[in-house]
């Protein structure tokens, strides 16, 4: 047993840090005692000296099998830095560069190697010839189909246990619900793994979600009242990164776009302007991001819903990593969820991607503290509403909403159930475009019943009847709106529906321009 102060010299001499963080030690000393380990720590909780601090002071090599080629070489770079040998193999280099890293192992020159899975192979014929004293396996929620970033290339990596039964494995994750969590032990033959889970709870980070309306302007305005705070906007596509950052650059912001299509020297360009901050706002698909070390991002707006929760936990993770207040914005928008959720269905796995896409619309329709629902997801239990997300600070108002939903829901049965949630709106409302008129809508009954609520506020009643379960969207079927069973309740047996008020999303910024 390696005592807590040699932990705490090392961790001084080799890295600098006086402390440990949350868990590090705790990691530590269970992998050095020979155990698995599975951590689960928030971004920028120091996953990294979980590894390299016990690579100092076992006998043999630690292997570091990570997904993210790009940084190998950062990572590898810093450690030497602090002197500690290490090096790196991955596909972007030679075969003599290859070569000279596997003589250094063998030698017993290095203490620390980095590999990306689909590397493995090159590892293969000298195994047998070297010590491995730790696997340490980076985004380890990669190897689950449930998680929300699989790779196939790390399904095989479950031989790594067999292979070295008595070698401890160090999983590691910024991001893993309680099902994905068992997926990663199950799949990487964890043997009685000690299980560390970091508190996920960000206070710094405030939460809100806003309705999707005039997003662009909406962006604008909030970054010109934050001339000099620099974040990040992830989009779904890449064509809406260039889009937006266009839009943006024509209003007089210093924006750029980011994604995985883009040539190499520009992203990396970008990625150093913005942690120059030379660059105030990046555009970015989900790429961008990832091992990222820049602390004073101060916002982060999803201009698009995202995936799920987790994938939406890890983005706005990358806000405030200094701990100072930042600020945090989802767009929610009705397109965006149908769209995901046709990817959705179409994808692998596609029931259990519903089913998060789901959460993650709870979570954007929520009408209690925004943080609980989040640290649940994370399987944490948090009693105190957090003062900190939109819904705490402004308090949904509910008033009878019995009428409108009787309207909405008899227009729905006179449209034979067969139209989208736009045409309902158009035929409330009595609207007369050319569509209304082609169907000869405007003679049935209930056609302009709803025209005293403006276009804005019946969407969002009917979104709200949905999640109500009134009525239900036909996803296979052009998107359809249709009752439910429980709509009868409301038609015909008098039962009441409370609707929350609508808020306005100027009466949003207004607010905000006040903070
Ligand atoms: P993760 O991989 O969990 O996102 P990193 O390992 O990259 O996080 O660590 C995030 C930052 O925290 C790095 O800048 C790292 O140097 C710093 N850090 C890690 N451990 C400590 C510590 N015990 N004390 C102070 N800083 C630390
Ligand atoms: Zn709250």
């Amino acid at each position: 047993m390696i005592s807590s102060a040699i932990l705490h010299t090392t961790l001084k001499e080799n890295f600098g840090f006086e402390k440990f963080r949350t868990n590090q030690e705790a990691i530590i000393n269970t992998i050095l005692n020979t155990q698995d380990c599975l951590a689960i720590m928030p971004t920028g909780g120091g996953k990294s000296i979980c590894f390299q601090l016990p690579a100092l002071l076992l006998p043999g090599i630690t292997v570091v099998i990570s997904p993210l080629i790009a940084l190998m070489k950062d990572q590898v770079d810093s450690l030497k830095a602090n002197g500690i040998a290490a090096c790196y193999i991955n596909s972007t280099q030679t075969d003599e560069e290859q070569q000279k890293h596997i003589d250094n192992l063998k030698n017993n020159t290095v203490k620390l190697i980095y590999i990306a899975p689909e590397s493995l192979s090159y590892l293969d014929n000298i195994f047998s010839l070297l010590t491995i004293s730790l696997i340490a396996i980076d985004e380890a929620h990669c190897i689950s189909s449930w998680g929300h970033d699989f790779r196939p290339s790390y399904t095989n990596l479950g031989y790594l246990k067999n292979r070295f039964p008595s070698t401890p494995i160090l999983a590691l994750t910024a991001t893993a619900d309680k099902a994905t969590r068992q997926d990663i032990s199950n799949q990487l033959n964890l043997k009685n793994p000690a299980v560390f889970i970091a508190s996920f709870d960000r206070k710094n980070l405030s939460l809100e979600v806003r309705p999707a309306l005039d997003r662009v302007k909406q962006i604008i305005d909030f970054i010109d009242s934050k001339p000099t705070d620099s974040g990040i906007i992830y989009c779904l596509s890449r064509k809406t990164t260039e889009e937006l950052a266009e839009k943006l650059q024509k209003a007089g912001i210093a924006a750029k776009a980011y994604h995985a299509g883009l040539d190499a020297e520009l992203r990396s360009k970008t990625q150093d302007d913005f942690i120059n901050d030379e660059c105030q706002v990046v555009c970015a698909t989900i790429a961008f991001g990832m091992g990222i070390d820049k602390s004073n991002v101060r916002w982060v707006i999803h201009y698009n819903l995202p995936k799920n929760i987790e994938g939406y936990y890890q983005e706005i993770g990358r806000a405030g990593r200094d701990g100072l207040a930042s600020e945090t914005i989802l767009f929610e928008s009705y397109g965006d969820l149908i769209q995901l959720q046709k990817f959705a269905s179409q994808g692998q796995n596609a029931e259990i991607q519903l089913a998060k896409l789901e959460r993650m619309k709870q979570y954007a329709d929520a009408q209690s503290c925004r943080r609980k629902i989040l640290l649940s997801y994370f399987g944490e239990i948090v009693t105190e509403n957090c003062g900190n997300c939109d819904v705490c600070k402004n308090p949904p108002a509910f008033f009878d909403g019995t009428i409108h939903a009787q309207k909405a829901l008899s227009a729905i049965i006179r449209l034979n159930e067969s139209e989208p949630l736009h045409v309902i709106v158009d035929f409330l409302r009595g609207s007369k475009n050319a569509y209304i008129y082609e169907k000869e809508y405007q003679n049935l009954k209930t056609y302009g019943v709803g025209i005293e609520t403006s276009w804005h506020d019946w969407n969002q009643y009917i979104i709200q009847l949905i999640n109500l379960g009134y009525c239900e969207i036909a996803f296979h079927q052009q998107n359809k709106i249709r009752l439910t069973p429980l709509a009868k309740k409301v038609l015909f047996e008098g039962e009441k529906v409370q609707l929350s008020t609508v808020q306005k999303p100027t009466e949003q910024k207004s607010e905000k321009s006040n903070n």
